[in-house]
């Protein structure tokens, strides 16, 4: 990993702990969105250093926020929201098992009854 200085570019928003740690996506335990009417919506992220184990929390302006700076890493359970919130629409390796079996039951069905149908 190279570092942030030097580019030229404006740098994507990234958090770091104080103990200078980069914080990743596997760090955050939660994020959430606090949305504003009057002013600027902030990201909220909750993170536990991969480090120190320091846990710290961290507003982010919504506009310079993007989800690519926590490096994409799959995991389940206390990450589901977090999922949800950054890759909305995409489909979950659940939800692709729950549609094939929801599939074979209506395959099932078909080869049973009126098979055709179009
Ligand atoms: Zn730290």
């Amino acid at each position: 990993m190279s570092p942030d200085a030097g580019s030229g570019e404006i740098s994507p928003t990234t958090i770091r702990c104080n103990c200078g740690h980069r914080v990743v996506r596997k760090d955050v335990i939660q994020t959430g969105l606090y949305l504003s009417v009057l002013g600027p919506s902030y990201v909220y992220v909750r993170y536990r250093c991969g480090r120190c184990r320091r846990v710290g929390e961290k507003l982010v302006e919504q506009e310079s926020w993007d989800p690519a700076v926590l490096h994409p890493a799959r995991r389940r359970g206390e990450d589901a929201d977090i999922q949800r919130f950054e890759e909305m629409g995409e489909i979950t390796p659940e939800e692709i098992i729950d549609f094939h079996y929801g599939l074979e039951r209506l395959g099932a069905a078909d080869r049973q009854g009126e098979v055709e149908r179009a």
